[in-house]
């Protein structure tokens, strides 16, 4: 067996994203082409915003596609526990390694110091970052602010001058002047690593042998290159991929696009296309053949065959490589596929509850709920509004119920009747209102089985980018007023007091 090790590192912070396959995939195929293993570690070293429920997702959508994982939370494995919430005291104890080699100082600055340090740099248009104050306090002033129990934070020691190159195989020579690169907090002060400490003490002890990431991480590497240095440790070769772009070319934002792997699988989409439209955002085949197996790209995989060019997202060509994936389907083959979609006795079981008071024959089904089938539906602008509203009222309510609803998990009927209730209360509109207008935009109609269940069982993507969809037929809002609503919205909510009940 080789020793090519590559891994998955995703944070459990939201729905699992298109970006995080595109990732996995592309360190699957490295490593299963040199016969080697791939990881899958949960970063959730964010306490505040890292939800088991977004983890359990993570790995239901990626086993979904049908990428595997040899190690990993689920699975188990001789280097775990691979969720970084579990390893807290490996932290620890290597921070303090960097402390005792003067490769790491602790600073005692209070956050309202690096406010006004932040405030100032940016009014006189000076660098931004930490100003080394507590690098030059002396081992016994340090000591001293510890006794006198001031908290602290764990900061790496970064070189003053000099610079530092970076290796990757699909850049030229990529280098940075250690006086740009930041003196990285690694420990906060309740004792919880950065990613950049947790990253690399997993990736050397997990023995990853490539790092192949997101181009947004490029930046960070400096810093971890400095942690390897210092521990004594040889890093990981490490690929940066090109980011997933809007049709704009900015970063694939779920502002602008689906970004959620289950949105993809609710609209019907088969993995192994998704997973072949993410190959060729940053891979051609040898063949040049567009349509390929996931197979198929581990057999011809060569990280030297990645391209750098930034891969635009563009659904027209899903659905069109999605089409060629049915055409290539067995007939028997697209019926198990529909009744695993959604002809099932469990889908249907959903379904009926809602229905049954007003099913007259069976064809009723489709009449009453087409909608939760189809990929798209047609709203016109008019039906949106509840009486005596305008389409832009309208427009501006659906908008900050896609904000509130983002936030909605699980996305139960009952977690969205309250944050219904919770819109409406905000916008200043009663219930029934809000009601009329989000149904309009989820089912196209102004008739429809209940709102909060119907909404539940399209789930968190769909239901968002319906009612994202209502927003454009209603006249899309321009940055500005998207920017002031946005305001609106966050001041409103936080103030937001639900009734007792
Ligand atoms: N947890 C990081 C993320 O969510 C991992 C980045 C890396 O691969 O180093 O993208």
């Amino acid at each position: 067996m080789s020793s090519v090790r590559t891994r998955i590192a995703p944070s459990p912070t939201g729905s699992p994203h298109v970006g995080t396959a595109y990732i996995a995939l592309f360190n699957y195929c490295f490593a299963k082409s040199q016969g080697g293993q791939f990881i899958l570690r949960i970063e959730d070293t964010d306490q505040a915003r890292s939800q088991k429920i977004y983890e359990d997702n993570i790995l239901d959508a990626l086993r979904w596609t049908g990428l595997t994982w040899d190690e990993g939370p689920d699975v188990g494995g001789d280097c775990g526990p691979y969720r970084q919430s579990e390893r807290t005291a490996l932290y620890r104890e290597h921070a303090e390694i960097l402390l005792q080699k003067d490769r790491a100082y602790k600073c005692f600055c209070t956050p309202e110091r690096l406010a006004s340090l932040r405030a100032e740099q940016a009014k006189t248009g000076g660098r931004l970052g930490y100003d080394g104050h507590c690098a030059r306090l002396s081992p016994a002033e340090a000591a001293a602010k510890q006794a006198a129990g001031e908290p602290f934070t764990v900061r790496l020691r970064v070189p003053e001058t000099g610079v530092c190159k970076i290796d990757d195989p699909l850049r030229d020579r990529v280098s940075f002047d250690w006086e740009t690169v930041d003196h990285q907090v690694l420990l906060k002060s309740d004792g919880f690593p950065t990613y950049h400490l947790a990253n690399v003490v997993d990736d050397h002890l997990m023995k990853i042998t490539h790092v192949i990431r997101g181009e947004e991480w490029l930046p960070s590497l400096p810093k971890h290159l400095l942690l390897y240095e210092a521990f004594g440790w040889d890093p990981p070769q490490t690929v940066h991929l090109p980011l997933l772009r809007n049709q704009d070319r900015s970063k694939l934002s779920k502002r602008k696009n689906p970004t959620s792997i289950l949105y993809y699988k609710e609209l019907g989409v088969l993995p192994e296309a998704l997973l072949n439209f993410l190959g060729l955002m940053a891979y051609s085949p040898p063949d040049g053949e567009e349509r390929f197996a996931l197979g198929e790209m581990v057999a011809d995989f060569d990280i030297q065959r990645v391209s750098l060019g930034g891969p635009i997202f563009d659904l027209d060509k899903l659905t069109w490589l999605n089409q060629q994936h049915l055409a290539a389907l067995s007939e028997d083959e697209i019926c198990r596929r529909l009744i695993d979609w959604r002809f099932n006795e469990a889908y249907l079981r959903r379904l009926i509850p809602m229905i049954k008071p007003r099913l007259h024959r069976l064809g009723d089904l489709i009449e009453l709920c087409g909608f939760m089938f189809v990929s798209e539906v047609a709203v016109d602008a008019e039906v949106l509004a509840p009486k005596n509203k305008t389409v832009e009222d309208a427009r501006d309510f659906l908008q900050k119920a896609v904000w509130e609803l983002e936030s909605t998990a699980p996305f139960s009927s009952e977690g969205i009747e309250a944050a219904v209730h919770k819109t409406a209360a905000i916008h200043g509109w009663s219930v029934r209102e809000a009601t009329h207008a989000l149904r309009a935009a989820v089912s196209g109609k102004t008739v429809a089985p209940p709102m909060y269940q119907t909404m539940a069982i399209l789930g968190s993507d769909v239901t968002r980018n319906r009612l994202m969809q209502a927003v454009q037929a209603a006249g899309p809002l321009g940055k500005k007023k998207l920017a002031k609503l946005q305001k609106e919205y966050m001041a409103a909510a936080a103030a937001y007091q639900p009734p007792m009940s």
